[in-house]
């Protein structure tokens, strides 16, 4: 606001400087008027200066603005000199502007233009500016041969003969016009500021009086020098006027900007002037030549040209424009489905509840690494316990639990590898770089780290804890199913050392073991049975550790891949029914040792077999084992049948008859594992065993901070007790658990504090050689 209205200020300074002006050149003497035209011209320079120095920066034009005031000071320079001529000769005539003044002023002008075209060249149709300024070019050179040369060859050699100057004079006043004309002609669309085209007119005057000044010089003509003195001052006071309106438009958008030569409206009427003013002039009888309709027609047929070659650029313009914007629209809408594409491609890779890869886009980002041999690490997670958790509190909290572990597994993995959800409470991260096995270690211990603190849900707590299964490539893999077994196993692996766990894949232990197929066919060979051998497993009464027994245990040393784990070979072996033929052998084998140790001890040894649920269920079990009774001479007396607690829960009739008949063949039946977590003490009650082995995790509780697992214990030797049945503790590790059992009436001890299994000849080395004689069996 304040610049609005110094500017105004300025503007009315110029205005009352000039009107003053004007008036002593009608009434007071030269020197005085020559004074106030220097003063004016000066405070016009520096309005110009200033409209330079205000203006912002962005704007290109601004430098047409330096110019424009310089050529305002050299106009000052020119009116000082003819003031010293006058005071100097002191004669009272009025002394025209020397020619150079006048050079140098239409060359800075014509550079202000310049200025100006360069930016407008640089923003508008090239094309529609060309033929603009070629059509005003030819029909300023035919207005200047009409009228200024009045179609006279000599006078233009006349012209060149006399003064350089006066030509070159003539030519910039001719470049200044024609910027103006072309400028003017040239906007098809926007509005031209009221400022800009004052300054522009304002210039054009002053290229038009000296224009006028040579054509009256050449036609002898003399010359009004105050009047055109007057009118030169005029002009320059329109520059700074039209400067200073600019400057007070500077905050608003630029007005070049929105000018443009691109839009359909008709400015060739302007153009007419040409022709018009020939005639004006021809009628104002300036020139005595005479205009024919010819001279016309060119002016006329050059403006109707150009009237048809702009339509037709315009036209052009106009339909790139809309190609362009169709362009652009298309552009859009492909980004759009792109996007679109993009977001359906996520559902489709996404599992939906934890917004994890799902196991289908993470097989495929495998297989894909796997072809671009990138070497690989593989973690595969369980969520411990979750079946529990979800059948106990229901698929909603379940989803939770998931959300949970989702979050934890994210915040761990911090992006470093590619994590998705396999199946329920599976997941899976892939490296695809090699990760040692300190790394992988590493890695496991921080993710088990973050199942440190509980996950509250409600008003329930829930202890998380997941096993991990640990792969690195050291190898080529042929398959992303090779190597996802490979992690699976070592998961299995990491499974069954209880939750909590991980297990890094051993490459040299489980070198094909990891396919389960692999190890049944192995298994279903023809002759497999002499890869195995039992070995036996010392139990000993309480409290005074008397050998009482042992149980057997299966070995199998393959000769393809050495020692495999039962815990391993069995579960596999029952998957595919081989345990009916491998547990047949198994009985065979401890029927024998244990007729071996009657013979050879005449000690009454109580030998236990492990006997699969699946072994049971064949319908010819029972007369399998009379055959083998038969065959070995074995005394079912001293054998003894062990089944694991969960047989219990089928509770069948036949299960019932079939250990009926067992027991009433001689044999003792021990439920195997108990309290591992499904049966529970009613059972007991409901089934004829002569023993329970207290699973080894009970055994592990008695020593935990929780005081339950002695409980549990305690309350299942007191209910053995009351039903008369016979306990053995499995597992046993440590002194203080033997102790405890010993305090809490336990009958029996088997587990690596007194003996390992171990095979038969090593047993007899080891646990009867030079032992007090058993006592009585007392099962
Ligand atoms: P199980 O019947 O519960 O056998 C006891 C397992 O605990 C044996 O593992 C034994 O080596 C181990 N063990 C004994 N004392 C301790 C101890 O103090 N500490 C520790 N950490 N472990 C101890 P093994 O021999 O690896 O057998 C694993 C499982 O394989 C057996 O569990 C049984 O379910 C199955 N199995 C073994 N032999 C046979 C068989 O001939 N037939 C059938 N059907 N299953 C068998
Ligand atoms: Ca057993
Ligand atoms: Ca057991």
């Amino acid at each position: 606001m304040g610049l609005k209205r110094v500017c105004i200020r300025m503007t009315v300074v110029l205005l009352v400087l000039f009107c003053l002006y004007g008036l002593s050149a009608l009434f007071l003497p030269e020197p005085l008027t020559e004074s106030l035209a220097v003063l004016a011209l000066l405070l016009a320079s520096a309005y110009l200066f200033q409209v330079y120095r205000i203006l912002p920066e962005a704007i290109d034009t601004r430098y047409s603005y330096i110019l424009l005031a310089a050529s305002c000071l050299i106009w000052a320079g020119g009116q000082v000199q003819s003031l010293l001529i006058v005071l100097q000769k002191g004669h009272q005539a009025h002394t025209a502007i020397p020619e150079y003044t006048f050079l140098l002023v239409n060359m800075l002008l014509a550079g202000a233009f310049v200025v100006v075209w360069h930016s407008l060249f640089t923003r508008r149709n090239f094309v529609q500016l060309l033929v603009d300024n070629l059509t005003i070019l030819i029909l300023s050179l035919l207005f200047l041969w009409q009228i200024f040369f009045r179609k006279d060859a000599s006078s233009i050699a006349r012209l060149a003969a006399g003064n350089t100057t006066d030509l070159m004079t003539l030519i910039l006043d001719l470049l200044v016009c024609m910027g103006v004309f072309q400028w003017i002609v040239s906007v098809r669309s926007g509005q031209m500021a009221p400022s800009i085209l004052l300054l522009t007119v304002s210039a054009n005057g002053f290229a038009l009086l000296s224009i006028l000044q040579l054509y009256m010089k050449l036609w002898n003509y003399p010359l009004p020098t105050s009047l055109l003195d007057v009118l030169s001052v005029a002009t320059f006071t329109g520059m700074a006027i039209g400067g200073l309106g600019r400057l007070c438009a500077s905050g608003a958008p630029q007005p070049l900007a929105k000018i443009s030569n691109v839009g359909l409206r008709g400015r060739w009427p302007v153009l007419l002037i040409f022709p018009a003013s020939i005639f004006m002039l021809f009628l104002l009888n300036f020139t005595p030549t005479t205009q024919t309709p010819l001279d016309y027609s060119w002016s006329l047929l050059l403006i109707f040209l150009h009237w048809l070659i702009s339509r037709y650029i315009q036209l052009s313009i106009e339909n790139e424009r809309l190609l362009a914007l169709e362009k652009q629209n298309t552009a859009t809408l492909e980004q759009r489905v792109a996007e679109q594409v993009k977001a359906l491609t996520r559902l489709t890779q996404e599992d939906s509840l934890t917004s994890l890869w799902n196991r289908h886009s993470f097989i495929q980002a495998l297989e894909q690494a796997m072809d671009e041999e990138e070497p690989l690490s593989l973690l595969l997670v369980d969520v411990d316990r979750f079946k529990i958790i979800n059948s106990s509190y229901g698929p909603v909290a379940g989803d939770e639990v998931l959300r949970e572990v989702a979050r934890r597994l994210k915040e761990w993995n911090a992006g470093r590898g590619l994590l998705a959800r396999m199946g329920a409470d599976d997941f899976a991260v892939l490296y695809r770089e090699p990760l040692s096995s300190a790394q992988l270690t590493n890695l496991c211990s921080e993710l088990m780290a973050r199942f440190q603190t509980p996950y509250k849900l409600g008003n329930n707590q829930f202890e998380l804890s997941v096993s991990i299964g640990a792969f690195e490539q050291t190898e080529p893999t042929h398959s992303s199913g090779q190597l996802l077994q490979s992690a699976e196993s070592a998961l299995q692996q990491a499974r069954s050392q209880g939750y909590g766990r991980f297990q890094i894949f051993d490459p040299l232990t489980n070198r094909d073991l990891t396919n389960g197929s692999r190890i049944e066919l192995m298994l279903s060979k023809p002759g497999v049975e002499a890869e195995f051998q039992l070995y036996y497993q010392p139990q000993f009464a309480l409290p005074g550790l008397e050998l009482v027994g042992a149980e057997s245990l299966l070995r199998w040393r393959s000769a393809e891949h050495g020692f495999i784990a039962p815990g391993y070979f069995i579960p596999l072996a029952e998957k595919s029914g081989m345990i009916v033929q491998i547990g047949t052998w198994v009985l065979r084998e401890a029927f024998l040792q244990s007729v071996e140790w009657r013979h050879t001890h005449l000690k009454p040894l109580k030998l236990g077999v492990n006997v699969s649920p699946l072994q049971l269920d064949q319908p010819g079990f029972l007369d399998t084992v009379r055959t083998l009774l038969a065959e070995t001479g074995a005394d079912p007396a001293a054998l003894d049948i062990e089944i694991t607690e969960t047989v219990m829960i089928r509770n069948t009739g036949e299960m019932q008859a079939v250990f009926s008949a067992l027991r009433g063949m001689g044999f003792s039946i021990s439920v195997d594992d108990f309290g591992s977590g499904y049966a529970s003490l009613g059972y007991l009650s409901k089934f004829p065993f002569d023993r329970i082995k207290l699973d080894k995790s009970l055994i592990d509780s008695l020593l935990s901070p929780v005081a339950s697992g002695a409980l549990v214990v305690k309350s299942i030797l007191d209910m053995s007790k009351t039903l008369g049945i016979c306990t053995i503790a499995e597992g046993v590790e440590k002194q203080e658990q033997m102790d405890l059992l010993v305090s809490m009436g336990c009958n029996q001890l088997q587990g690596y504090l007194a003996g390992r299994p171990v095979p038969a000849g090593e047993f007899r080395r080891l646990f009867i050689q030079g032992r007090p004689q058993p006592v009585k069996i007392p099962y």
